[in-house]
């Protein structure tokens, strides 16, 4: 596939933005529309008329009985027919499938080598190492482990069967539990992760191609079932119900940060970007997410990140405090995309944003 090739077969005076009907959809569409694109939305059937609610932001809907039908021809033809440039979000990774999300023959805004990454806990944390961002410490099985450790199921949604720990017994019997159930094939599969204490925070950042520059358009605290929910109950009670905290993600709450956090921040941003030169080509391009926990040193150690849009995000359709200072007006990260697909096509620079 060459994407530059399907781009000259672009009318670009008559570009759409598309996407997945899930996750940050609306946003994005809503943002694409305020720059006067055409805006596309491929939908699950059975989803659809939920989305519908908001044609006045949706210019097509295209139904669909499977995520993956996406990357049927027939969709595939539909799609590039109307010019359309595809935003990847959270659900693109997750339902579309890799191997579907990499091949699609349809220019994507940001990076496609990405999306691999992403899907590798391992890789991941080599990206931010590499960056020299501050991490949690990692434990192999074999590690002598000094707790609070964090234990991570590979694939996991919204942190479902996560568990916190604090020796290697207590970790091993709980892992060989999880394989007698099924839900994991080998020890080895786990992520052992040093627990941070503190208060997590995520980073929403941006960066342009076009203007050469890191912005970043907010912050948001995710809302997490049960470990949010279980400071409202007395300590005691905790111990006599035996309760395994979850960090099943139920939404977003929204954070200002200090100001004297902010230089730090954007200097983790702006190694992130660096260091993804190296690894992907031609490295980060548009929305990516640092995922925090802040300690009471204000120490901020990343200990996930995200290669595109976050659901976070969905706090600020109206701007963010953030975007506000850059922009001057309510700019969402959608729009901040739609911004930069506009200002890429006045300069004649579409494909230092499509892969
Ligand atoms: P993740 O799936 O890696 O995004 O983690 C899900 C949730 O677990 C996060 O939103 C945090 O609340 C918590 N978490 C993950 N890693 C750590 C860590 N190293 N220290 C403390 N909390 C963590």
């Amino acid at each position: 596939m060459n994407i530059d090739e399907l781009l000259r077969g672009y009318d670009t005076g008559n570009l759409a933005i598309g996407t997945l009907a899930s996750h940050s959809a609306l946003q994005i569409m809503h943002g694409a529309k305020k720059e006067g694109f055409t805006t596309i939305l491929v939908a699950l059937r059975d989803r659809a008329w939920f989305y519908r609610d908001f044609d006045h932001l949706i210019d097509l809907i295209i139904e669909v009985n499977s995520w993956r039908d996406i990357c049927k021809p027939e969709i595939v033809e539909e799609l590039r027919g109307y010019n359309t440039i595809l935003v990847p979000h959270g659900s693109f990774v997750e339902y579309v499938g890799l191997e579907c999300g990499e091949s699609i023959n349809v220019p994507l805004f940001g990076t496609r080598s990405l999306l691999r990454v992403e899907a590798d806990q391992k890789l991941k944390m080599l990206l931010l190492m590499k960056a020299g961002i501050p991490t949690p410490r990692v434990y192999e099985l074999s590690d002598d482990v000094r707790g609070p450790v964090i234990v991570k199921l590979p694939g996991a949604k919204g942190g479902k069967g996560y568990f916190i720990a604090s020796s290697n017994s207590e970790i091993e019997a709980k892992l060989r539990k999880y394989i007698e159930d099924g839900l994991l094939r080998s020890p080895r599969e786990a992520i052992i992760q040093e627990y941070i204490v503190g208060v997590t925070a995520y980073f929403h950042y941006f960066y342009s191609p076009v203007l050469n520059r890191l912005e970043l358009l907010g912050a948001d605290i995710r809302y997490e079932s049960d470990v949010d929910g279980l400071r409202r109950l007395p300590v005691g009670i905790l111990e006599e119900l035996g309760i395994d905290p979850t960090f099943t993600v139920v939404g977003n709450l929204p954070l200002v940060l200090r100001e004297s956090l902010l230089p730090k921040i954007i200097e983790y941003g702006r190694r992130f970007v660096d260091a993804s030169r190296g690894m992907v080509s031609p490295g980060v391009i548009g929305p990516f997410c640092l995922e925090s926990v802040i300690d009471r040193e204000l120490n901020v150690k990343v200990f996930e990140f995200s290669g595109r849009i976050v659901a976070g995000t969905n706090l600020y359709i109206d701007g963010s405090p953030y975007s506000y200072l850059y922009w001057d007006q309510p700019v969402s990260m959608g729009r901040r995309i739609a911004i930069e697909v506009r200002l890429a096509l006045e300069k004649g620079l579409l494909e230092k944003i499509v892969t």
